[in-house]
């Protein structure tokens, strides 16, 4: 379970799960991007701040996959 390639490293990133349904990218726009030519969506910058940081976090807990992970 590996984070893709495209996530910016960092605490957040996406995994192979993704079904690229856009609800992240939708909840923090300014974290998470859309590849629509792939169907995935990944971490285009890593949170800054707490406002960024929860919406993240928020992004991670309704992704209807799992597939967004955080690091310690
Ligand atoms: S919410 Fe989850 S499944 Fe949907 S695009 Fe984001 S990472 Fe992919």
């Amino acid at each position: 379970m590996g984070a893709f390639p495209e996530d910016r490293p960092g605490r957040f990133h996406v995994d192979h799960r993704c079904i690229g349904c856009c609800i992240c990218s939708a909840i923090s726009p300014r974290n998470f991007r859309s590849d629509h030519e792939r169907g995935l969506d990944y971490v285009y910058k890593q949170p800054v701040g707490p406002e960024e940081e929860r919406l993240c976090a928020e992004a991670m807990d309704i992704c209807p996959v799992d597939a967004i992970h955080r690091c310690a």
